[in-house]
């Protein structure tokens, strides 16, 4: 790449400054950098079905990881400079501003995200302004997979076991020492909660953490996971839990944010594997993060069907907007204590554990026939770790209209709960 005077880097999904490669690249290829965050008014919107883009759980989480970024930059000479609007009107008129050459960003794979990024580009070709963008999102890089996005495996253990023999996952990226911000730019405030359009809420204090955004508390949680609890040697025995902090890693929500990035987690792996034990456990860290991974190519080669009624596979299915059925799924109010329990749990905390999700998914679209799309839009709303591709992703699989028609995904809520929860002490807990 040539050298640039100035580089605009649009962070998105990608708050850090560990592997990072559009700050890496920029800091390499230009001589100031300019990293800017767009609180996008769509983000805050409201969902099909009536419910805010974006609740109060995860605008927080948002808010936190953009002043740890911020904070982090500014450590090393630069800053996040923060707008609220439209990317991709803001961005070229920055870049006008500042005449920088270029705007450095990581590529997103669904509809709404890829929608934005054409205009940005547009805009950009208009003025001249040069784009590059970047694969960063996953574990395994995209051009690294032993096949076209079109030619992705529909199921996931085909996908799995052809990644696992012949890719390889890339190194990460050092995090960038020193940049140099143009002067005279005006940094921007990060507004709160209520700035953005949503009440506050605090979070219960029966939370499985007080989840808190940011890279500096993603990789506390990694150490304090990973070498100081030393609970990664049991993961998998302690993966289907509900109760408490370490029965699973909990970096669902600074994964989406992008706070962590996978193959930092999975040099962390190796670096314990070598040091303390290798086993099943340390392999299924690993083996979840690529579900991660499948359900993003999922979403890159299904594209806008991934949200549609009939979902990827194009099945016609009888879908009820009962509202009724539906409040009382969401406010925990079913009358099936394990259903709920973990509903409560989604509604006060903006967590759920994957063995509840399963499950209430499953109740919802299978014993309520309730339109899944309703579920997806809920969980969208609420969840602190909400991730376009692994939410829609998985409940296409919930709903039987995702990729693997193989998988029955249907959950019997009474066995579900004596099997997980014998004791009732997790719907005791949420009553
Ligand atoms: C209906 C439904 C909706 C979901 N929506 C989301 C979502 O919006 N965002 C999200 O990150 N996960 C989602 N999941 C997947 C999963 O439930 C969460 O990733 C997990 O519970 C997060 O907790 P953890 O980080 O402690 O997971 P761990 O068990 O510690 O797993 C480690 C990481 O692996 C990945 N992972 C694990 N299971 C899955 C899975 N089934 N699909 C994709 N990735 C997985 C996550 O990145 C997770 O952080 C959903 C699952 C269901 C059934």
């Amino acid at each position: 790449m040539k050298k640039f005077t100035a580089a605009l880097v649009w962070l998105r999904n990608d708050l850090r400054l560990h592997d990072n490669e559009t700050l890496a690249r920029a800091a390499r290829d230009a001589e100031f950098v300019v990293p800017v965050y767009c609180l996008d008014p769509r983000h805050f919107a409201t969902t099909s079905f009536g419910f805010p883009k974006t609740g109060a759980f995860r605008a927080q989480f948002l808010l936190e990881s953009l002043s740890d970024t911020r904070l982090h930059l500014r450590n090393i000479g630069a800053d996040l400079i923060i707008r609220r609007g439209k990317p991709e009107e803001i961005l070229p008129a920055l870049a006008k501003e500042y005449a920088a050459q270029s705007v450095c960003f990581h590529e997103e794979v669904t509809d709404e995200e890829l929608r934005v990024e054409e205009a940005l580009l547009d805009n950009l070709a208009v003025q001249g302004v040069k784009d590059v963008s970047f694969w960063g999102s996953t574990l395994y890089h995209l051009d690294d997979l032993p096949f076209n996005t079109e030619k992705l495996p529909d199921v996931f253990t085909q996908f799995r076991k052809m990644v696992e023999k012949s890719a390889k996952v890339r190194p990460t990226f050092p995090a960038p020492q020193a940049l140099m911000l143009p002067t005279g730019i005006e940094s921007g405030e990060i507004p709160t909660v209520q700035d953005l359009g949503l009440a506050p809420a605090s979070m219960d204090a029966r939370a499985v953490l007080p989840f808190k955004g940011g890279e500096t508390q993603a990789l506390e949680r990694l150490n304090d996971y990973f070498w100081l609890k030393n609970c990664l040697k049991d993961y998998k025995e302690t993966r289907n839990g509900l109760i408490g902090a370490d029965y699973s890693s909990k970096f669902s929500a600074w994964l989406a944010l992008g706070c962590i990035s996978p193959r930092t987690i999975y040099e962390e792996v190796q670096r314990y594997e070598r040091e303390r034990v290798a086993n099943d456990s340390t392999y299924w860290l690993v083996f979840e993060l690529l579900w991660r991974d499948f359900f993003r190519f999922v979403a890159r080669k299904y594209d806008t069907a991934l949200f549609r009624r009939n979902g990827i596979m194009n099945v016609s299915k009888k879908w009820k907007e009962d509202w009724n059925a539906f409040e009382a799924w969401k406010q925990g109010t079913t009358g099936v204590p394990f259903v709920d329990a973990n509903m409560k749990e989604l509604l006060l905390t903006g967590f759920m554990s994957n063995r509840g999700r399963q499950n209430v998914a499953s109740y919802l679209v299978r014993d309520l026939n309730v339109h899944w799309l309703m579920g997806a839009e809920w969980f969208e709303s609420q969840l602190i770790d909400y991730d376009v591709c692994s939410n829609y992703g998985n409940w296409n699989y919930a709903a039987g209209i995702g990729n693997d028609p193989r998988e029955d995904r249907y959950f019997n809520i009474p066995k579900q709960a004596s099997m997980y929860d014998p004791q009732g002490e997790y719907v005791r807990r949420w009553k």
